[in-house]
């Protein structure tokens, strides 16, 4: 599943070729993906150019010169390709934007649980209950102290909690504790004092290396030339239950926490 640190190097692909490209044509699988369809039909971005891409937690926001706003999630499986249109396009291609440079944009999503949606001017509702961007530098070890005393969630559950910091997913949440030697099962509420300025660095530490080595991939994740992320050597606990922790060489256990796997060490994760 891609997490921030995908959807971030998609986005400064995007940001490298897209600004300033007009849109000459778009063609849709006509089949629906996740959640509403979209407030104005795609069709309408014939014609527009595109401003630049910013993003917002997992979503991708290609802003057009008329103000709206095109709205990319890659879901579980999506992917976003940029190709020469003389390329054949992949298998569940669902959304194809051609651009006068001869490029296409080409969304391809086998699962089809993202999301391509225009959005008309103004604010978009469905990104209104987001936290702060576990990259913004506004983020500060106070904040995250106001936000973890409000919570009585298990500390592995609040990070995933995107109404409370946007970004993280299941990966980078578990990678983020064992940097700060906490343990994912503490509540949030009883996270001392002292150790919230480990967890901010632990948190935007493994971003940050994940940025660098270009994300993980499992499965399906590529960027936008459709090559895999670098960063899978570089975890230190996810996905790893009964190898050794590569700081205290203790096995690592993993539990079911909302659903979701856990990973950590039981011996130096307080
Ligand atoms: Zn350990």
């Amino acid at each position: 599943v891609p997490e921030l640190p995908e959807v971030e190097t998609i986005r400064r692909g995007l940001q490298e070729h897209l600004p300033g490209r007009t849109i000459q044509r778009v063609e849709t699988s006509g089949k629906k993906l996740r959640g509403a369809a979209s407030p104005v039909p795609l069709k309408e971005l014939e014609g527009r150019r595109i401003e630049r891409i910013d993003r917002q937690a997992k979503f991708l926001l290609l802003r057009i010169d008329d103000g709206s706003t095109l709205l990319l999630h890659l879901g579980m499986s999506g992917k976003i390709l940029l190709h020469d249109p003389a390329h054949p396009a992949p298998p569940h291609t669902h959304l194809r934007l051609l651009f006068d440079n001869y490029t296409e944009l080409r969304f391809v999503d086998p699962r089809r649980f993202g999301a391509t949606r225009l959005h008309p001017t103004g604010p978009i509702k469905e990104l209104e209950h987001y936290g702060m961007d576990a990259l913004d530098p506004r983020l500060t070890p106070e904040h995250l102290e106001g936000l973890l005393q409000q919570s009585r969630a298990p500390l592995k559950s609040f990070l995933l909690d995107q109404t409370k910091i946007a970004g993280l997913g299941n990966i980078y949440a578990i990678e983020a504790l064992w940097r700060a030697r906490l343990s994912p099962r503490r509540s949030a509420s009883n996270t001392p004092r002292s150790r919230i300025p480990l967890l901010l660095e632990g948190i935007q530490g493994v971003l940050q290396d994940s940025l660098r080595n270009g994300g993980t991939t499992f499965n399906d994740y590529a960027n936008t030339l459709g090559d895999p992320g670098g960063n899978l050597p570089f975890l230190a606990v996810f996905q790893k239950a009964g190898l050794p922790c590569p700081r205290c060489k203790q096995p690592i256990k993993r539990i079911v926490q909302s659903g979701r796997s856990t990973f950590y060490c039981g011996t130096c994760q307080r």
